[in-house]
């Protein structure tokens, strides 16, 4: 068993209905217990600017499932909630009803073409850093560095929590 920590976001379609519903999907998934999750937070979008602001949040499972299985059944509820796939690069972002990520998968370290752990591009997102400093102010990533001192003077780029 490992302590899996899901990012999730939505901008489109009522976000707080779709992370509500995605997090009730995860919470059902075989051989897994839901543990907490995080506020739900209002961020900027990354890159493309002309949409609505997202809704992110963290939600940490205690799976059995092997990390490309969780991502499998992670696919599925994004599918199940209108997703639609498209192409977007590191620094740009696009609406989406809903987006689901594995940040971490305990100490995992995983690179292949289906799965990087830890996401590629947490350390820079500040929807992400705040929420897991929230959920656990000791956590050790990785790379060996302490959530507390990464988010230490860590931009919050306009990050509010979600007032609605
Ligand atoms: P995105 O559109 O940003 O949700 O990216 C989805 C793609 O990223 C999928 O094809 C996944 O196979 C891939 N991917 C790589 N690493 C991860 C991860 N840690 N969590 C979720 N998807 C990932």
């Amino acid at each position: 068993m490992e302590y899996a920590w899901i990012g999730i976001g939505s901008n489109l379609l009522n976000p707080k209905k779709q992370v509500d519903q995605a997090i009730q999907a995860l919470s059902q998934l075989p051989k897994t217990e839901f543990i907490s999750c995080s506020k739900y937070y209002r961020s900027r979008p990354l890159g493309y600017h002309k949409q609505p602001d997202f809704l992110n949040t963290i939600v940490i499972l205690y799976t059995d499932l092997r990390p490309e299985l969780l991502l499998d059944y992670m696919q599925e509820i994004e599918n199940q909630q209108g997703r639609v796939r498209k192409f977007a690069t590191c620094c740009n972002s696009y609406p989406r009803t809903l987006d689901l990520d594995i940040l971490l998968f305990g100490q995992y370290r995983i690179c292949t073409p289906k799965l990087v752990i830890p996401h590629y591009d947490m350390m820079n997102r500040e929807f992400i850093m705040y929420p897991l400093a929230e959920l656990d102010q000791k956590l050790v990533l990785p790379n060996g560095k302490c959530i507390a001192d990464i988010i230490r003077g860590f931009p919050k780029k306009g990050l509010t929590i979600w007032d609605n």
